[in-house]
């Protein structure tokens, strides 16, 4: 990984929950060992007390959907020129294809492979989601251990 105070070209993930940052790079998918990447750890931040803020150069595309399970909190700065372009704050979204995997082992997403995982958010205050085949619900809110797919594993 390679750090940098600031970047010409990329994104700021910022305001994210103090902690979190490096479980965030880890479910993009940024290769840190290619892309130039900073993560700030526990940063002083007016709003929210303590936060990490991840830089990424050179990259203009993520995944705005799994940043906002992780983290509905966050602001994503685009960066050109050392110029913030667009600042989108992230929303919790409310149906998502291919980023949480379901638990039931006879969910015919476990059974199928290649079955798109489909969720719906029944309950936005605890991060909740419900599986489109089988009702299972898969709670976002503190666990991030098995529940979102990495792109890399779906690709297999
Ligand atoms: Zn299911």
């Amino acid at each position: 990984m390679v750090v940098i105070d600031s970047i010409k070209t990329g994104i700021v993930i910022d305001h994210i929950t103090a902690g979190l940052g490096m479980k965030i790079l880890e479910y993009l998918d940024i290769d840190t060992t290619k892309d130039t990447v900073a993560l700030i750890m526990h940063a002083v931040s007016s709003k929210y007390g303590r936060k990490d803020v991840v830089k990424i150069e050179n990259v203009s595309d993520i995944d705005l959907a799994a940043l906002g399970i992780i983290d509905p909190k966050v602001t994503v700065n685009y960066i050109e020129d050392h110029i913030i372009r667009e600042k989108v704050h992230i929303t919790i979204p409310e149906r998502v294809v291919n980023i949480i995997k379901c638990n039931n082992p006879r969910c015919v997403t476990s059974v199928e492979a290649g079955a798109p995982q489909i969720f719906h958010l029944i309950d936005g205050e605890n991060r909740e989601y419900r599986c489109e085949y089988c009702d299972e619900i898969i709670s976002m809110k503190g666990g991030y251990s098995n529940e979102i797919i990495h792109k890399q594993w779906f690709d297999r």
